[in-house]
């Protein structure tokens, strides 16, 4: 059920956020007690001052998670018994679903509608389906001679580091955290600074749901400090990472530096959106340009921002699209009929103001938005036309709302466009022709790419980029869980056969 303006800000008044680490089961100061605030992006206004864990909390909570892990209370427990722990998990959220989307709405700007959905269906969504998922990851028995047997079986893969960026916080947690948790691994979670709160009431309602102590751990703080502890531990045996290409190459440094820990990476993007000449430009193809470049303000890794439209359709596309972009209520995240929340920090509001800027100055034609105001870091909707393949905007990632509209003459210069990138996490085709449709996906060097509309698919199809927008790696489906498990082979040499 959504909620008025008046229900949000009155539940936005009683909170009183957790902010100390989440170690071995319990809240806890930083050991050196230090702290860091997080904002309110909506005003500018300080909304806590956030535990910072230092290396030697992170040690703290990598040693309680590894004596966990050992214990087997969690990593060796009947798959069923981890199935019901999430699932009691995925109740709590559920039942909580006001209060931690209120909570993420102040904390990341993100709207009070955006909040409410994922975290009342997405997130109890997949820790459900990964604790459906627990007691069905079979191994296998290979064909050996009748003298041997060998069994191939799954196991946890130890201690996990999940480090998360600010633009889904608490469904990206969940992402990570739910095929983690049912593999039976040990997890260090660390937020992004900007977005620690939902994760750490996270941790609460995991304990009482019945996640062991030591099993889930939360770690807020700075990426140089925490990250880096994380990522360079030596008995943390793989780090789940989404966040930016150039921090996800670091994580690769530090496994070379350090253990050599396996690292998952899920990293930024530039996607395309490609409209063929067949297609129809009705109201449903407008929604989707529109919504796939300004969901969530744009702050989104995959986002279509690159909107490759033949060039015999350009204009009305982006008369229609501008329209829409005009109808977006930017504003008070905490307000439901607000469509697009505020940039989730000033720092970023101003870089996205510079994309802006910069894209007017390389000539293309800003028809619509693009414009700030405050308090707080709001940007409306920006469409830019006329973009040729080599401008800035049409190359870098922005991470906020501004489309642009760069005209193709047919498809094969439209697949030669979209493929012109260093990026590759998802596409997006529109055309009447299905031959054409898959002659594209399968020349596409992306992970996903959607056909007649735009969809990064849900909890049940596998999520990651190609190219510098991720590794082998894939967060959701049962992919998501082959990353927390590891594959030993059990020989057995059997006794001489009976009667010989
Ligand atoms: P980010 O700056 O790369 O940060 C991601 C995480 O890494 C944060 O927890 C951050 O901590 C930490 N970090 C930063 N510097 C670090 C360092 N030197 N060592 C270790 N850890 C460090 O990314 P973001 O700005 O939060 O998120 C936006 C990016 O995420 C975009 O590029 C977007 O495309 C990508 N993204 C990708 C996906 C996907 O599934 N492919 C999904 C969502 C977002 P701090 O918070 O302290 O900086
Ligand atoms: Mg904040």
């Amino acid at each position: 059920m959504a909620l008025t303006a008046d229900e949000t800000r009155a539940i936005a008044a009683a909170l009183v956020p957790e902010t100390r680490l989440f170690i071995a089961g319990a809240f806890t100061d930083a050991s050196d007690g230090g702290r860091f605030e997080t904002i309110n992006p909506a005003t500018g206004a300080v909304l806590a001052a956030v535990a910072h864990a230092t290396a030697a909390d992170v040690d703290r909570a990598v040693a309680a998670a590894r004596r966990v892990f050992d214990d087997g209370i969690w990593s060796r427990a009947a798959p069923e018994d981890r199935k019901q722990v999430l699932l009691r998990l995925a109740g709590l959220v559920r039942a909580h679903r006001n209060e931690l989307a209120v909570l993420e709405s102040l904390d990341s700007g993100k709207t009070i509608t955006d909040c409410l959905h994922e975290i009342g269906n997405e997130v109890p969504n997949f820790f459900q389906w990964y604790a459906e998922l627990a007691d069905k990851a079979f191994g296998k028995v290979a064909p050996t001679g009748e003298a041997n047997l060998a069994l191939i079986v799954k196991e946890p893969a130890g201690v996990v580091g999940l480090v998360l960026p600010w633009n889904f916080p608490l469904l990206m947690a969940a992402w990570k955290l739910a095929p983690a948790l049912a593999a039976g691994c040990s997890c260090i979670v660390k937020p992004a600074e900007q977005t620690p709160l939902s994760v750490l009431r996270l941790a609460e309602l995991a304990r009482e749901a019945g996640v062991p102590d030591g099993v889930l751990n939360v770690l807020p703080g700075l990426g140089e400090t925490t990250g880096q502890a994380i990522g360079r531990h030596p008995d943390i045996d793989i780090v789940s990472f989404t966040g930016s290409t150039e921090v996800g190459g670091y994580f690769l440094r530090y496994a070379g530096e350090s253990n050599l820990k396996v690292i998952g990476l899920e990293m930024g993007g530039k996607s395309p959106f490609i409209v063929l000449d067949d297609a129809v430009l009705d109201d449903g193809l407008i929604e989707h340009a529109a919504m796939s470049a300004f969901w969530n303000g744009g702050q989104n890794c995959s986002a279509n921002m690159r909107q490759l439209v033949d060039a015999k359709l350009a204009a009305e596309y982006a008369e229609r699209v501008t329209a829409r972009a005009r109808a977006f209520r930017v504003g008070d995240p905490l307000d439901p009929a607000t469509d697009i929340g505020a940039m989730v920090t000033p720092e970023h509001h101003r870089r996205v103001m510079s994309y802006i800027a910069r894209g007017s100055a390389e000539g293309a034609r800003l028809l619509s938005g693009g414009t700030s105001f405050g308090p707080g870091s709001f940007i409306e909707p920006a469409v830019f036309a006329g973009l040729t393949p080599d401008m800035v905007i049409a190359r870098e990632e922005i991470f906020g709302p501004v489309l642009g509209i760069l005209p193709v003459n047919g498809m094969a210069e439209a697949l030669r466009i979209a493929r012109d990138t260093e990026y590759g996490l998802h596409a997006s085709i529109f055309t009447r022709d299905i031959d054409r449709a898959l002659w594209m996906a399968r020349r596409l060097p992306c992970g996903t790419v959607s056909v007649n509309g735009f969809s990064e698919g849900d909890v049940k199809t596998p999520f990651g980029g190609y190219r510098r927008s991720g590794s082998l790696a894939r967060d959701n489906g049962a992919e998501a869980m082959d990353q927390y498990l590891q594959t030993k082979t059990i020989w057995i040499c059997t006794s001489k056969p009976v009667g010989a």
